[in-house]
């Protein structure tokens, strides 16, 4: 067996590898890159595979550093089985077609503004061809056993969002653990991830390889920040994902509204694919901790504005307000616009409740920029930005560290290490280095293992 590391490398995002058998080709994730231009540009590079000898892609879970990449392989030629969990397929549903219109909005803004060296650029993919890819999935539960070719699979829950899997394969007499990227024991929204069987090797996530999340309450850390904005009279903006951290923000506010512990005050939801996907969180309650009647409360305590109308109509609310909304990174979305009229407010408070990947505008917001560009405009840094890392869906190092013992892997199993930044994938394989016995290594860009 040969694997391939096409993504998911020296960086969180791109997550994409190549499994190979004398006779079979999966690809484990099919993620976009994103932050750094020079990781946005592999998404236009042709992979290392011939894409009509690809057998099948099997997904992990539904977030775009996973997944977004599925149109480009179907707008290519690819017509295989995208193998993955029922409630992946049903979120991918929602993300990809809004992926492929971000594409096109990005296409056209960049045409209109001279901004790109091609006299016309196109998109990576339209929204036409992200939703005609979902044509290819074939949903799955976890513990049902699949099959390509000479390949063996299954999903098992890894936490950290809806649907969210680590992928165990099994091929030529070896068996092979993808985490996926691995939730938390205490998640407020999801249920701890499952500890892996006994595996040949690991390729394991790193994101919070180096860092440790805060151990003080969200439910505490987040209705401090709430009354502080309250009391000041300004705005919350919380630039959040829309799959899980929009979630855990609605639900977190709804109990600290209902227990007094915050003022009632209006909360906007002001992104239409986080108001689907509460719909669709709604609809598998199975998968995590909240009850019906939580997740009811969670969608009736936030006000939704679906149509651009009404999410300009949020400009002329009385203060105090709080307002969610794409993208959690502040790469694109809505949250710039509102960026733009209230980050120059030193009442204004930007609360960051996700991972800010390099590169990105959050990142910068978090090392404490005097100003962000936003449209081709600077617009000064007055706001106070705030982070409240608990909310975080992945584990930090401890926990990765407490699931993998957890685990039946014996004392000396390969790990690769992927998607994490540079400094996150090293302190993890120091720290792992140092505490167990695994054999730890971080995996490079194109690197192939032969097992
Ligand atoms: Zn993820």
């Amino acid at each position: 067996m040969r694997i391939t590391f096409i993504g998911g490398t020296e960086t969180v995002t791109g997550s994409k590898f190549l499994v190979e058998t004398e006779t079979t080709k999966v690809l484990v994730d099919c993620g976009l890159f994103q932050g750094y231009k020079w990781l946005r540009e592999r998404n236009w590079q042709p992979l290392p595979v011939d894409i009509e000898n690809l057998d099948a892609v099997i997904l992990t879970h539904a977030h775009l550093d996973h997944s977004g990449y599925i149109p480009v392989l179907y707008k290519r030629g690819f017509r295989g089985p995208v193998f993955t969990h029922h409630a992946t397929k049903a979120l991918c549903q929602i993300l990809l077609a809004d992926s492929g219109h971000i594409q096109e909005e990005d296409a056209k803004y960049y045409s209109k503004h001279n901004l790109s060296k091609h006299a016309h650029p196109e998109p990576l993919y339209d929204r036409k061809t992200a939703e005609a890819s979902m044509a290819l999935f074939q949903s799955v539960d976890f513990d049902e056993q699949g099959e390509v070719g000479d390949i063996r699979f299954h999903l098992q829950p890894a936490g950290h969002i809806l649907g969210a899997a680590s992928i165990i394969l099994e091929a030529d007499s070896k068996r092979i653990g993808f985490s996926g990227d691995v939730g938390r024991f205490d998640d407020v929204l999801m249920k701890p991830p499952r500890p892996l069987p006994k595996l040949d090797l690991l390729l394991m996530e790193s994101t919070y390889g180096n860092r440790q999340h805060d151990t003080q309450d969200s439910f505490q850390q987040l209705a401090a920040v709430v009354n502080r904005v309250a009391k000041s009279g300004g705005v919350l903006l919380v630039p959040a994902f829309a799959v899980g951290r929009a979630q855990a923000l609605q639900h977190l506010l709804a109990t600290l509204m209902d227990k007094g512990d915050i003022p009632k005050m209006p909360i906007y939801l002001d992104s239409p694919m986080a108001i689907k996907v509460s719909d669709v969180f709604c609809q598998y309650s199975d998968q995590h901790r909240l009850t019906h009647e939580q997740c009811h409360r969670m969608c009736d305590v936030v006000t939704y504005t679906r149509t651009v109308d009404e999410s300009k109509a949020i400009a002329g609310q009385a203060f105090p307000h709080i307002i969610i909304a794409g993208s959690g990174m502040a790469t694109g979305g809505r949250i710039l616009h509102h960026f733009k009229r209230l980050l120059d407010n030193s009442k204004t408070t930007v609360l960051f409740t996700g991972y800010q990947a390099g590169g990105t505008r959050g990142a910068k917001m978090l090392e404490g920029v005097d100003a962000v560009k936003i449209h081709g405009a600077w617009i000064p840094l007055r706001a106070t930005v705030e982070v409240i890392s608990g909310l975080s869906g992945h584990a930090d190092y401890l926990e990765l560290t407490q699931w993998l013992t957890q685990s039946e892997l014996a004392d000396t199993t390969p790990i690769q290490l992927i998607h994490g930044d540079p400094e996150a994938l090293e302190g993890l394989r120091v720290h792992l280095q140092e505490n167990t016995k695994y054999k730890v290594a971080v995996a490079g860009y194109r690197d192939i293992l032969r097992l």
